[in-house]
């Protein structure tokens, strides 16, 4: 499994990492199973949020992650109408609670809403000095939305910003990308299979996927892994309750495309123009 920088932490984190919206849905010892062989298999960040389930996805994690959390890059989100100063910590303290840990190793702002980004990123400031985050990020933010945290923030201070990237739908090239990598902030890409819409075998992009992964004896969804985490500021959390999908996805983590291989991809799934707003699911 590729780590690399997680944007100013100082922690390598596995490139390809866990996603679990939609977990408390599953059959739960086997989420809870996928969720330990993916530990096993290196994919050792762990997204989830307070919304997930209304905290469900964060109970099953705590249950998987007992015993192992110092494996675990460990990250949640507080929804943006609880975003206040005083909001965000007590949900923060939930999170903890439900995750049965200490401590965040991310915590992010799901997305803006409408208690002013200061408020809520003076929490974020107060929650690291005492320990129970050790950095915090945002989500689904554009780049002038980025702006306007660094402004309040300071540098170095945006671990990440995790936002929807697959093959369909590329836009954060634009603009986001740019912005995070001259800023030194991790890019996370979400929904990295298009959240249930991955390009089948027979559609013309889905040949082209099948025909790269057979010249390195992957599958298309390791290859589009491998796509998306080309850039270097770039982390893939994948969603599976399965633990055949978990192991497929780990095994992604150490497939590194030529540049003919990414231009016909690229070429395969066009990145388009640059559209208002930021796209999110
Ligand atoms: P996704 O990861 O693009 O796709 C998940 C779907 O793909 C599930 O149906 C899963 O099935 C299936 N799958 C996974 N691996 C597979 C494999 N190897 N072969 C076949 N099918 C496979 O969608 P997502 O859940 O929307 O996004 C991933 C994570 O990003 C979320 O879980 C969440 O943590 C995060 N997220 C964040 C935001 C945000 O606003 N910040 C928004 C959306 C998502 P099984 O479950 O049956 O394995």
């Amino acid at each position: 499994m590729i780590r690399r920088q997680f944007g100013p932490t100082g922690r390598d984190v596995a490139v390809v990492g866990m996603g679990t919206w939609y977990f408390e849905q599953a059959d739960r010892p086997t989420a809870i199973a996928a969720l330990r062989r993916g530990l096993d298999l290196g994919m050792t960040h762990i997204d989830t949020a307070e919304m997930y389930g209304s905290g469900g996805a964060e109970e099953i994690i705590g249950e998987a992650i007992a015993g192992r959390r110092d494996e675990v890059f460990l990250v949640s989100k507080v929804l943006p109408q609880n975003a206040s100063r005083a909001g965000t910590r007590a949900a923060c303290e939930r999170s903890l609670k439900r995750l049965r840990t200490d401590r965040l190793d991310c915590y992010l702002l799901h997305w803006r809403g409408s208690h002013p980004l200061a408020e809520t990123i003076a929490a974020f400031e107060e929650l690291r000095r005492e320990g129970r985050i050790l950095s915090w990020g945002v989500s689904n933010f554009d780049a002038a939305d980025l702006d306007e945290a660094a402004r309040i923030a300071g540098d170095d201070h945006i671990a990440c910003n995790q936002v929807l990237y697959h093959l369909t739908e590329r836009g954060i090239e634009h603009a986001v990308i740019p912005w995070c990598e001259q800023h030194g902030v991790a890019v996370v890409a979400y929904s990295p299979f298009g959240h249930s819409r991955f390009p089948g075998p027979q559609t013309p992009g889905g040949r082209v996927l099948a025909d790269i992964a057979a010249a390195h004896r992957k599958t298309a969804r390791q290859v589009a892994l491998a796509f998306l985490s080309r850039h270097p500021s770039v982390f893939a959390i994948p969603k599976a309750a399965n633990i055949a999908h978990c192991e497929e996805n780990a095994a992604s983590g150490d497939l590194l495309l030529s540049a003919d291989e990414i231009g016909r991809v690229d070429a395969a799934f066009p990145r388009g123009r640059r559209q208002n707003g930021l796209p999110m699911l």
